[in-house]
């Protein structure tokens, strides 16, 4: 898996372009992302995003930014708006072109008005009910419509008049007539206009009839001169009749689709429509819930970008379905902060601790690195003084022997600063450990004794009189059980332990500038990100991006 992309086997898609750009069929490829504005993206859709912009660039061509826009009672401005702005964050640029189905909508009228009039569609009166039944099954052929055989003028009428809003929702549609008995169900007279009342984001009231995703996007395509039409598997079926509406149009260009696996991950939902009933359930707080797998989601928790491309390379391109483990990309998520993020001093469940030796009012600073591994990222001013939080797990009243932490009598190091040994524990009247007295060694200042003597346990921790309050948000996967997203009543398996907030967490004074865009370790605790939407100047919220252990890594390498 720590593979070149050189060292990699080209896959499917890669090849088919070379082919075609050796060949001379194509001079330069054009691609296109074509996401319905109806939802956010997800991570599924960045393995789309990053294939299509990828291939375009590796073999300098160009990828549209196409919406997909053709069904209005489903879609919005806001949800235009931050589908771009999560394509540009991931990195990606269309630069001039981004282009709108609807763009299209008179030219894609009149290429079924071609349709009719060639005798190869027709208006069916038929409800959309009916329609299913005289579908026929998987093994049964269809039957035809009563209304399969009307003539081209009555069939030219009828669609000017839904056009000019003259029937009702549903009323009537405009059928491609292929074959009621194909064994493509695909091709048995697909619904190509139906008729939709409804404002659009782009043409307002203009329309009242608007074409199906099949009759829009091979021809969109075509009209955009796309080259290579990539989606996901579902769309396979679809092919034999994206083959037909460009075979039968006077279409300016001859676009080919070919499709590829697309993304599952356990323990989640890759699916639009899945992931807006948890919206609109308010099961989380809304797209950018940082428990979402929504790209804005993933941002807010902390995610870089890199980490989802990272892991978006990892995935293979080819035709079987499978279900990626949330553990890997996790994996790819600590695999770059372990390297880039600035290292931080935080307490999320706070254990007074008072250094009786240590000089009242005194403050000294110690200097920290900002990162083990890497000087170039610099240090930083913690300040000390004699009362300090440390963790309350870092005590134990009994504490077996191998517990290299703080208990009676029981010397540790604390980053940075002293070795501290403790005298003595106070309770209060619930019998809770609520302080610790300690004294310091203040020779083992920067954390060694000159007389050598050892310390095995290293704690964080950080001073009473500088500390900042947050509160911390601590995420855990939205389903428990790998699979529960895919059920039909997913709403009720919710992991009720997906988002921990603990609001009394004492943070070192340099986390009262952090920002959002910079995701931090927080010492032995995890990988920690501000949340710019909660927190105010009253109140700085964190939330969780993801915690330092790794068990796919152990499993997996
Ligand atoms: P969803 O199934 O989540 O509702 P969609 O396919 O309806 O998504 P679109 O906006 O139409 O959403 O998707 C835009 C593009 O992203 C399509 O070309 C689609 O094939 C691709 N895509 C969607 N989901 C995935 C996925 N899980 N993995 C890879 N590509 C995907
Ligand atoms: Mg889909």
């Amino acid at each position: 898996m720590n593979e070149s992309k050189e060292d990699q086997q080209k896959d499917f898609i890669r090849e088919q372009i070379e082919l075609d750009l050796n060949s001379g069929r194509h001079d330069k490829i054009i691609t296109r992302f074509p996401p319905e504005p109806n939802g956010y993206l997800h991570i599924g859709h960045a393995k789309s995003i990053c294939l299509n912009f990828g291939v375009a660039k590796e073999f300098a061509g160009d990828c549209h930014l196409r919406f997909d826009d053709t069904n209005p009672a489903k879609e919005e401005q806001k949800f235009i708006d931050a589908i771009q702005r999560d394509v540009e964050w991931l990195g990606f640029n269309w630069g001039d072109k981004v282009y709108f189905a609807s763009d299209n909508f008179n030219e894609l009228y009149s290429y079924a008005e071609k349709l009719v009039s060639a005798g190869l569609a027709y208006v069916d009166d038929l409800s959309a009910e009916e329609i299913r039944e005289y579908r026929g099954t998987l093994t049964e052929a269809g039957t035809n419509s009563p209304f399969r055989d009307r003539g081209v003028e009555e069939n030219l009428n009828l669609f000017r008049r839904m056009k000019a809003g003259e029937f009702e929702n549903g009323s009537r549609v405009l059928r491609a007539k292929i074959d009621m008995s194909s064994g493509n169900m695909n091709l048995r007279d697909p619904v190509i206009y139906r008729i939709t009342k409804a404002s659009h984001p782009r043409t307002g009231k203009e329309w009242n009839i608007y074409p199906t995703y099949d009759f829009a996007h091979g021809q969109t395509d075509a009209i955009e001169g796309i080259t290579h039409s990539l989606c996901t598997l579902e769309f396979e079926d679809h092919r034999p009749l994206y083959d037909w509406f460009i075979k039968n149009l006077p279409v300016p260009t001859k676009p080919k689709q070919y499709e590829f696996s697309p993304l599952n991950l356990t323990n989640t939902i890759l699916s639009k429509r899945r992931l807006s009933r948890l919206v609109e359930s308010e099961a989380v707080s809304g797209w950018d819930d940082p428990r979402m797998p929504t790209i804005s989601g993933l941002r807010r928790r902390g995610v870089p970008a890199f980490s989802i491309r990272d892991f978006v390379s990892r995935l293979s391109i080819g035709k079987s379905e499978g279900i990626v483990e949330t553990a890997m990309f996790d994996h790819c998520v600590r695999d770059y902060l372990n390297k880039n993020s600035e290292r931080r001093m935080a307490i999320l469940k706070p254990l007074k601790v008072v250094i009786e030796n240590y000089p009242e009012g005194e403050t000294e600073e110690f200097d920290a690195l900002n990162h083990p591994g890497d000087e170039r990222l610099g240090t930083r001013k913690v300040p000390f003084s004699k009362e300090i939080y440390v963790e309350r797990d870092d005590f134990m009243e009994d504490p077996p022997k191998k517990f290299f932490r703080l208990g009676l009598g029981r010397e540790v190091r604390l980053r940075f600063a002293y070795f501290i040994t403790c005298t003595e524990f106070i309770k209060n009247e619930d019998g809770e450990v609520v302080e610790l007295r300690c004294t310091y060694d203040p020779d083992s200042r920067g954390g060694n004794a000159p007389d050598g003597r050892k310390v095995r346990g290293t704690i964080h921790w950080v001073s009473a009189a500088h500390a900042v309050p947050a509160e911390v948000r601590l995420y855990e996967h939205l389903f428990e059980n790998s699979e529960d997203g895919n059920r039909d009543n997913f709403l009720e398996h919710i992991n009720p332990n997906s988002c921990e907030v603990l609001k009394d967490c004492l943070l070192e004074p340099s986390l009262s500038n952090a920002s959002s865009t910079a995701t931090v370790q927080f010492e032995r605790t995890g990988y920690f990100c501000l949340d710019d939407e909660d927190s105010d100047d009253s109140k700085l919220v964190f939330n969780r991006t993801v915690s330092l252990r790794d068990s796919w890594e152990k499993t997996n390498k």
